[in-house]
């Protein structure tokens, strides 16, 4: 009896055991794999660009980030964190601290382009010119990743691609691999109304969102 009842309390100490790690497993499988800064460029008293129309980059950067950030809510692996969440002046160096302090696996800024030609559209992605930096070359395939996602959905619409793009830039304070997505020239008449397109902006974030996913499974 003595022997039996040992076995039975080995017995439940082993189901026991079990069932405590199975459910952390199943926490840890709930907790995101990988956070990501996503930044909207510019905002507060920076409004960033103009178009011809009067629509300010900073608001389109907003927008995007945000369904960004909805969109990322249907990933179990990824926790978006937004560097602004309103109209909000915000120095660049305070943008890259936060991604560097929450030790983020990406920093993508979004951002729209201007030109002094109006005629100028296409979309680019750019990275720091700093070849010396130890993520240099991980935020160059991070930036490919992205511009082909970006491309793979504008192309059909006949949105030209202008490339990855090196220039100094403030993401070089980034310790992570970190871009600038630049979705579109506001300062052109049809970009500028694409770029306020709630269908436009879905293709940007979808497509920045996909670029980041193929980044963070190839590494
Ligand atoms: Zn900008």
């Amino acid at each position: 009896m003595r022997h039996l009842r040992g076995a039975l309390f080995v017995f439940l100490c082993l189901v026991t055991s079990f069932t405590l790690i199975a459910f952390a497993a199943l926490e840890g499988r709930s907790d995101p794999q990988w956070l990501v800064v996503i930044d909207a460029g510019h905002g507060g008293v920076d409004p960033g660009a103009h178009g011809p129309n009067g629509v300010r980059e900073k608001q389109i950067n907003l927008e995007i980030a945000r369904i960004l950030e909805i969109l990322a809510l249907g990933d179990p692996d990824i926790k978006v964190v937004l560097t602004r969440r309103s109209d909000q002046t915000l120095p660049l160096k305070t943008r890259t601290d936060l991604a560097n302090r929450l030790k983020a696996a990406l920093y993508v800024s979004i951002h729209s382009n201007a030109h002094n030609d109006s005629r100028v559209e296409g979309i680019e992605t750019l990275v720091a010119d700093s070849p010396e930096h130890p993520m240099y070359s991980r935020s160059l395939q991070l930036a490919q990743m992205i511009q082909q996602q970006i491309m793979a959905r504008l192309s059909p619409i006949g949105i030209p691609s202008r490339g990855v793009k090196r220039q100094p830039l403030y993401i070089r304070w980034a310790q992570m691999p970190s871009v600038i997505v630049e979705s579109g020239f506001v300062t052109n008449p049809k970009g500028e109304e694409r770029l306020q397109s709630p269908w436009y902006q879905v293709q940007i974030a979808q497509a920045v969102l996909a670029g980041i996913k193929a980044y963070l499974k190839s590494h």
